[in-house]
């Protein structure tokens, strides 16, 4: 909408711009939106800092006071605006303003006249104001999404609807978010070129922290506090990678811990180009190079399932790890190959199989093995060939911690949430900010924990233990063979040889203490017989104390891009080069990370109440603007206008 040319004429002149210039004194506090948020009135004299300050001010302002205008003229050096009544047939509303940056004051934007008050009365407002634009919004939203990148349209139209009473549209919501998130982070490009900038910033205030890029790598990191927590977990870490999305896609891979309770620890990341043998050899070596507690650590073992090949890679940087197989992952694999074979009741045999790799108990073991072999040797043959101390609990030794799957996809959910279509140094941000929320949630129990005084463990550990003590005290009484052996008969009437050469540590021939780390029912029996405590039987890893330590890294506030140290070739500071650009075929379809094993068994044969076409239903229709599909297809939309 344009002001009609002949009123420009009366107040656009160059001569009234002048004179205002030199009038007025400059007065000394300056307004800017951002701190101010809506300043109550718009005054002759009032100086903004820049253009973007002025309208932001005045949008607010005339959001507020419920009255609209337009612009007549508006270019670098002046602004004039009118009331959007200014040609209204019936009353006529005569309010103005003009400013202009000043020379004289350095640039600074003053206004110069402003007024007389609105005389016109504006209908409520139903559709949105006409100047609550997405570029003012944005500037109101921004602060939040730099700590709540996974912010929805939702809330954003929830907090404009708070502060300013005032309902906006779904897509304007998202266009300010997505503008929000662009002045955040910059171009792909940009956030690329000064990534490793970003990285030693980041390094320099996180203390421990690492990370290495290459100019065709793109980057491997690790914080300072989820290494220096790692070492109190288990000495597992499981393998896993995850697509992006954005402008050059790429794939994040991350190995990740579990902590005492059994919550997942992301330790390292990379963002590589594609997932590949060599990006993972790539991962690996970093991982060995610059993570001083992964190379130093005892009894590693590694859980994954990706790239066969990377078996020897993995065998040649972790000389002393050992590996095993993801049962989950292993069983879709299983799965696979019984399909191929057409081999019958490929469910069946799965479960068995599954079944067979989580006991405890080498009576089932053998039973579903048993089974297996007598409806296919080759389905028996396959799982034997994987090695069963790789993928069965009751063969591993120990090395696993119990550990049988990995869901890393889950990991990726709580760490990445809505980031995957951010720029690069948007993701290791949005990265950042879930690890620290996840640190302060988790330091916070440990302390309810400890106060609460219940127990020296974990409260899964806990758990079991109370379990197993109760089942203790129905076992009847161990027999002395000799000073550290004893028999115990449990409640399936099978003897079992314990043994405690010492009082830190126990064995027993059913295994339970040497896979779980915790004493089976037997051992708790014979201590309790003995009037031993068994606690110091439970691995360490299981404490409060431990669990304490885990999360006792402080991250810091994450330094403005003001302050990043400057490009240095000696330190390898350099500018890295976005990847070609590669985009996949076909639009993105879902925000949540999905593997194989997410799928649902069947799409069923819903019929749409509300297109009548099959294969979905009225909440999932993507004809239906109201339905969750329906504003998927906006967020499609959202990054395909990024790339
Ligand atoms: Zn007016
Ligand atoms: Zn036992
Ligand atoms: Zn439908």
């Amino acid at each position: 909408m344009e002001a009609d040319n002949n009123y420009k004429e009366t107040i656009d002149t160059s001569e009234e711009w002048d004179r205002n210039d030199q009038c007025d004194p400059p007065i000394p506090n300056i307004v800017s939106s951002n701190e101010a948020g809506i300043p109550s009135e718009i005054y002759e004299g009032q100086i903004f800092h820049n253009k973007e300050d002025l309208q932001a001010a005045i949008n607010g302002w005339s959001i507020s006071q419920n009255v609209e205008y337009i612009n007549s003229t508006s270019n670098k050096s002046r602004l004039t605006i009118l009331c959007s009544q200014y040609n209204n047939v019936h009353r006529v509303c005569s309010w103005r303003l003009h400013a202009s940056r000043s020379k004289r004051l350095g640039g600074l934007w003053k206004v110069s006249t402003v007024g007389p008050p609105h005389s016109c009365t504006q209908p409520v407002m139903l559709g949105g104001h006409h100047n609550c634009t997405s570029k003012f919004i944005c500037r109101h939203i921004m602060p939040i999404i730099k700590q709540q990148l996974d912010m929805k349209p939702k809330e954003v139209i929830a907090r404009i609807e708070s502060k300013f009473e005032m309902k906006i549209s779904y897509m304007k919501a998202w266009d300010a978010r997505r503008k929000a998130i662009e002045s955040i982070f910059g171009s792909y490009e940009e956030s690329y070129r000064s990534l490793l900038r970003f990285m030693e910033a980041i390094r320099l205030t996180q203390p421990g922290t690492v990370y290495g890029g290459s100019r065709f790598k793109a980057l491997f990191w690790a914080f300072g506090p989820s290494i220096s927590g790692w070492q109190y977990c288990r000495p597992v870490l499981s393998l896993d990678g995850t697509f992006l999305l954005g402008k050059y896609r790429g794939t994040l891979l991350v190995a990740v811990g579990i902590d005492g309770n059994g919550g997942l620890f992301p330790l390292a990341f990379a963002i590589v180009e594609s997932e590949s043998n060599e990006s993972w050899v790539w991962f690996l070596k970093n991982l060995h190079d610059l993570v001083d507690v992964v190379k130093l650590r005892q009894n590693l073992c590694i859980i994954y399932d990706k790239h066969p090949g990377l078996v020897r890679g993995c065998r040649e940087i972790f000389p002393n790890a050992v590996h095993r197989h993801c049962l989950r992952h292993l069983r879709e694999n299983y799965k696979k190959f019984l399909r191929r074979k057409a081999i019958p009741d490929v469910e069946g045999l799965c479960i068995n199989m599954y079944l067979a790799g989580s006991t405890d108990d080498i009576v089932n073991f053998t039973r579903m093995m048993n089974h297996i072999k007598n409806v296919k040797q080759e389905a028996y043959d396959w799982l034997i060939e994987r090695d069963v101390s790789k993928w069965s609990l009751l063969f591993d030794n120990g090395c696993r911690y119990s550990i049988m799957t990995t869901n890393a996809s889950e990991c990726f959910n709580g760490v990445l949430k809505r980031a995957r279509g951010l720029p690069i140094q948007g993701l290791v941000m949005s990265i950042y900010y879930n690890l620290v929320s996840l640190f302060v949630r988790r330091s916070a129990d440990v302390e309810k924990w400890l106060v609460s005084g219940e127990s020296e463990f974990v409260p899964r550990t806990m758990d079991t233990l109370q379990r197993t003590e109760r089942e203790a005290r129905r076992c009847p009484q161990p027999i002395t063979i000799n000073r550290g052996e004893f028999e115990v008969v449990d409640s399936s009437c099978r003897p079992h040889r314990v043994e405690i050469p010492s009082h830190q540590n126990c064995t027993c021939t059913c295994k339970r203490p040497q896979l779980y780390h915790v004493p089976c029912v037997h051992v708790i029996t014979v201590a309790g017989y003995r009037r031993w405590n068994h606690n110091p039987f439970v691995s360490q890893y299981f404490t409060l104390n431990s669990y304490r330590e885990t999360y006792s890294g402080l991250f810091h506030v994450l330094p403005p891009k003001g302050v990043w140290p400057n490009f240095c070739e000696v330190q390898g500071i350099i500018p890295l080069l976005a990847p070609a650009f590669r985009r996949r075929a076909g639009r993105p379809r879902t925000n949540r990370f999905r593997n194989t094993m997410d799928e649902p068994n069947s799409t069923g044969n819903k019929r749409c109440g509300h297109c009548k076409q099959n294969g979905h239903n009225r909440a999932t229709c993507p004809n239906n603007p109201g339905s969750s599909r329906y504003k998927t297809y906006l967020n499609d939309d959202y990054f395909t206008t990024m790339c």
